[in-house]
């Protein structure tokens, strides 16, 4: 009996020794009476550390006496212990145990407890774990959803509804791919499983249907499950919806690259698209063209008519330009008025030639802007890249030089970059840097040529001729000079100092000559659209020779009138309220307008030489036109370039009021004029 009891005492020892549940026995007051090896590593301590140590050791401070108390309350009227406990290890780390005890009284007196303990901390963190993320699956904007290993939809969450329009029961056991939009090939989705295949991940945009028959866009990412073995077991997909954001990035962009008042591509775009088309043809025979092209007389337009009427004429010339290229062209607007165009051609010479006349002939006819008919043309300079040069800025300048050549003869037409151009553009350069000095050096000298009065044959007047002796170059003609003083501003200054000599002139021929002498002074157009000529600097000095107003006409060019700019209007007005004459100089090379005649109060016409150069064939009856018209109107005519007596007498036969040309003399210094006109009251023979 008694070895079979020490048998059974050594079994219990033994289970209580390898229990890998911890198990341990505490008395009435709380002290331990046994604790297994498990127990002990549960809480950090050793069997001799709790032996005889009351339990509420392993509890924090706080909670200690509670628990004794709920102890012994447990240990004389029962009830239930059983729970999940905070306790502290020996080290002073947190667990959570799961102990269940039991009542016994093993002698009859007071009853010990029987404890059995699971330290279930990992599982209680996981289960955390396990609830954030649930949290996260319900709560997130993102739209999950995941399928098993043949890619049937087994979960979705919350945003998942919300982004595609479908509920869990109309997409379970769906495969994804049959939200397909149809915007994507199918090499697309075969490269999108071979990313993820290799290497469990493929991130992207995908368009997708929604619900709704929509498509939509989505920011998607896809991540591979597997098993410990490596097969597939779950994809889970996530994704937003970035249509929203992807459309106002494209505004963005658009924004950034196009001209939003003609839609068409800015410069910025354009020299992206250069470079591009540059490099794609640099592999080929094939050459590109760059045309620059610049709208005649656009500023006009807009100082007369507004900004907003400008911009509609831009709008509506560029669809036209739009309209006018080879489908394969691009069109861009790289500046106010102006616009640059890229074509490609195999052949030489190639096919630019073609488009810049359809160019120019789509402006052709005239643009209704606010009820008015405005007529533009356009000037077209053309670089051929890589045979002008495989330089792109080069090409631009090149480009640009052709355009300015066209600008120089007359607008309205188109030309090719060539050497001479470069050169002439040198030239250009130099004599604008001259011509700075020139005005300060003394360099020019105001030459004067006579006007006749038919009906008297008496030199009535003299038109003033500006000259430059250039210190190397000599004689430099005002047609070269004068166009580069009105693009560098310096005509204004120029042109009050010819004022101003050709006016002092004037006053000492009507002292010597004629008190009724006029004088012609030719105004440039930069002149009356510039802001000091309010100033009228040479009208005072009018004034201060005691000269009448109308002893001075001014010669002023028909593109000017054409649609005149406000402040042309208003110079225009001054000069008349200061009794000044208006000559309208080389009538009929331009637009030749009555409209203009009447609206201006213009006082003479100067008919253009090379009509009068033609007087044998139609300019005889141009010119017999250009005269009835006038009187019609009372506006006097002068004919200019008159060389011949015939010339003279078939003008003064269809009524023509005064002539000026070499015939009576060329323009010469005022001490040869002076002493032509002493010597010569009655110049003509009739
Ligand atoms: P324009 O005002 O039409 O001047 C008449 C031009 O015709 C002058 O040329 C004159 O020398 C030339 N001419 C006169 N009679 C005859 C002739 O019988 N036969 C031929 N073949 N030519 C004749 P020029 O002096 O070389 O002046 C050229 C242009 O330069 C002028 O044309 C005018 O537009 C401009 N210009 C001259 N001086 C000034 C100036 O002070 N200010 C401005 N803004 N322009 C000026
Ligand atoms: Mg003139
Ligand atoms: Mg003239």
């Amino acid at each position: 009996m008694a070895n079979a009891n020490r048998d059974t005492d050594s079994l219990f020892q033994a289970i209580l020794d390898r229990c890998p549940i911890g198990i341990a026995v505490i008395d009435y007051n709380g002290l331990y009476l046994t604790v297994n090896p498990a127990y002990c590593a549960i809480y950090g301590y050793t069997q001799q550390q709790m032996r005889g140590n009351s339990f509420k050791m392993i509890f924090p401070p706080a909670d200690q006496q509670s628990i004794l108390e709920r102890h012994q309350r447990f240990l004389e009227f029962g009830g239930d212990l059983r729970g999940e406990w905070p306790v502290r290890k020996s080290d002073g780390t947190s667990l959570t145990v799961l102990s269940e005890s039991v009542r016994f009284s093993p002698l009859g007196g007071k009853a010990d407890r029987l404890v059995y303990v699971l330290d279930i901390t990992d599982r209680k963190q996981a289960q955390e774990q396990m609830k954030i993320a649930a949290a996260v699956y319900e709560s997130s904007h993102e739209a999950i959803v995941v399928t098993d290993a043949d890619n049937k939809i087994i979960s979705i969450n919350p945003a998942f509804t919300t982004l595609t329009g479908y509920q869990f029961d109309e997409v379970k056991g769906c495969n994804p791919g049959e939200f397909k939009s149809g915007r994507h090939s199918s090499f697309f989705y075969s490269e999108m499983w071979r990313v993820l295949n290799e290497t469990g991940l493929w991130i992207g945009e995908i368009w997708d249907h929604h619900k709704n028959g929509n498509d939509f866009l989505k920011a998607l990412t896809i991540t591979l499950i597997k098993d410990v073995k490596g097969n597939v077991i779950k994809h889970v997909g996530m994704f937003s919806d970035i249509t929203l954001r992807k459309e106002h990035e494209e505004q963005i962009w658009r924004q950034a690259n196009y001209d939003a008042t003609t839609d068409l591509p800015n410069r910025h775009l354009f020299q992206q698209k250069l470079e591009q088309v540059a490099r794609s043809i640099k592999r080929t025979e094939r050459v590109m063209a760059l045309m620059l092209i610049d709208i005649d007389n656009f500023k006009a337009v807009n100082d007369s008519m507004g900004h907003r009427a400008g911009d509609i004429l831009l709008a509506s010339l560029a669809r036209r330009l739009f309209n006018a290229l080879p489908e394969d062209g691009t069109l861009a607007r790289i500046g106010g008025d102006e616009f640059a165009v890229i074509i490609t051609c195999t052949n030489q010479p190639c096919k630019c030639e073609n488009v810049a006349k359809n160019l120019l002939e789509s402006l052709s006819n005239p643009f209704n802007i606010e009820d008015e008919s405005v007529f533009v043309s356009a000037s077209i300079g053309i670089s051929i890249y890589p045979t002008d040069s495989e330089n792109l800025e080069e090409l631009f300048k090149n480009a640009d030089q052709a355009m300015y050549s066209v600008k120089n003869s007359g607008r309205n037409g188109f030309s090719y970059y060539s050497p001479a151009l470069h050169n002439a553009a040198l030239v250009r350069m130099r004599t604008t840097n001259d011509l700075r000095v020139a005005l300060r050096e003394g360099q020019f000298e105001v030459y004067y040529q006579p006007i006749a009065t038919l009906a008297t044959g008496k030199i009535a007047k003299a038109e003033a001729l500006v000259r430059w002796h250039h210190p190397t170059r000599g004689l430099v003609s005002p047609d070269e000079f004068i166009p580069l003083a009105e693009e560098s501003g310096l005509i204004v200054p120029l042109g009050n100092w010819v004022a101003c000599q050709a006016i002092d002139q004037l006053a000492r021929w009507q002292q010597t000559y004629d008190a009724n002498f006029k004088m012609s002074i030719n105004l440039s157009p930069v002149q009356l659209r510039s802001q000091d000529f309010v100033d009228m600097t040479w009208v005072k000095e009018l004034k201060r020779h005691g000269l009448l107003g109308n002893s001075v006409i001014v010669e002023i060019t028909e593109g000017l009138l054409l649609n005149a700019e406000n402040r042309v209007n208003e110079n225009l007005h001054l000069l008349h309220q200061a009794g000044i004459q208006i000559a309208i100089d080389d009538f009929g090379t331009g637009y030749s307008s009555l409209a203009y005649l009447r609206k201006f109060n213009i006082d003479y016409l100067k008919i253009d030489r090379s009509f009068v150069a033609d007087l044998d064939g139609v300019g005889y009856e141009l010119c017999l036109a250009i005269i009835a018209m006038a009187h019609s109107l009372g506006v006097l005519v002068i004919a200019e370039g008159v060389e011949t007596i015939q010339q003279s007498q078939t003008l003064a036969r269809i009524g023509c009021d005064h002539i000026q040309g070499y015939l009576l003399s060329r323009p010469l210094p005022a001490d040869d004029i002076s002493r032509f006109l002493s010597g010569c009251s009655d110049v003509l023979v009739n």
